[in-house]
C-alpha cells in the first residue's frame, strides 16, 4: 500500500481572513461552482472505487480496526462503491437529469410550487449528513417541466460534498437555465449533522437558505410562496 498519501501538507492558507480552519468549522461558502480538479474525470468510476476502497481501508487501518473481522472485510468497498454511485454521484455531469420541457399548453401563469422535496446531502467540511428539504417554485415563461424533474435536480445537486449555500444556488442557477427564466425560487430548510453531532452539538438548529428570482423578488410573491409552503 502506498503511503505517499500520508505525506500532504497541512496549509493554514487564508481567503478573505478566513483560515481555513474557520472556513470548515464556520461552514463558509467559497464560490457556486464545485471545486472540482480539471483532471477529475480522468479516472473511470470503476477505477475511483478501487483507489477510494484501498484508502477507506488505509484510514480503518490507521484508526486500529481489524479489517480480518467479518463485519469490517467488506466496508472499504461498500463506501467506496456507496460514494462514487450514490451520495457523491452528482458530482459526474454525467449523472445530470435529462430534462424535457413541454408547452405550457394549459396556459398557467402562476407560480408553481414543488415543496417538501427530502434530500440527503453531506457537508463539504466534514463529510457528514447534510438533511433537509427543500421548495422549489416557478412562474413559466411558455415551457413547463415535470414534477419529477423538480425533485431530480434538487437530488443530483445534493448527491456532492456541498454548502447548503452553493446547493441552494446551484439547484436556482440550473433551473433557470432550463427553464429559461429568472422567475425561479428555492427554498431549503437542513439540518447539518457537523452541528447537530459533534462541534457545538446543537440538535434543534436548523439552517434556512433561499433564492428569490425574477418575479419572486416582489414581497406579495414571496408571501403567497410561503403560504403554500406553510400550509
Ligand atoms: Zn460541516
Amino acid at each position: 500500500m502506498s503511503t505517499k498519501i500520508l505525506n500532504f501538507k497541512k496549509t493554514d492558507y487564508k481567503l478573505n481572513d478566513f483560515s481555513t480552519a474557520d472556513i470548515g468549522d464556520d461552514h463558509l461558502f467559497t464560490g457556486l461552482e464545485t471545486p472540482m480538479k480539471l483532471d477529475a474525470f480522468k479516472l473511470s468510476d470503476d477505477e475511483k472505487k478501487q483507489r477510494i476502497a484501498i484508502l477507506f481501508e488505509e484510514i480503518m487501518d490507521v484508526m486500529g480496526l481489524d479489517l480480518t473481522d467479518d463485519s469490517l472485510s467488506g466496508t472499504p468497498h461498500r463506501v467506496a462503491k456507496m460514494y462514487i454511485d450514490e451520495i457523491f454521484s452528482g458530482l459526474n455531469p454525467a449523472n445530470k437529469p435529462k430534462v424535457a420541457l413541454f408547452d405550457n399548453k394549459y396556459q398557467y401563469n402562476q407560480m408553481l410550487v414543488e415543496k417538501n422535496i427530502t434530500f440527503y446531502s453531506n457537508c463539504e467540511h466534514h463529510f457528514v449528513p447534510i438533511i433537509g428539504k427543500a421548495h422549489v417554485a416557478y412562474i413559466s415563461s411558455g415551457k413547463v417541466i415535470g414534477l419529477s424533474k423538480l425533485n431530480r435536480i434538487v437530488q443530483y445537486y445534493a448527491k456532492r460534498p456541498q454548502v447548503q449555500e452553493r446547493l441552494t444556488n446551484q439547484i436556482a442557477n440550473e433551473l433557470k437555465a432550463i427553464l429559461e427564466t429568472e422567475d425561479i425560487a428555492v427554498i431549503i430548510d437542513a439540518k447539518h449533522l457537523c452541528v447537530s453531532s459533534r462541534g457545538i452539538k446543537d440538535d434543534t438548529s436548523a439552517t434556512v437558505t433561499s433564492y428569490y428570482g425574477g418575479a419572486f423578488k416582489n414581497q406579495d410573491k414571496i408571501t403567497e410562496l410561503h403560504n403554500y409552503i406553510n400550509n
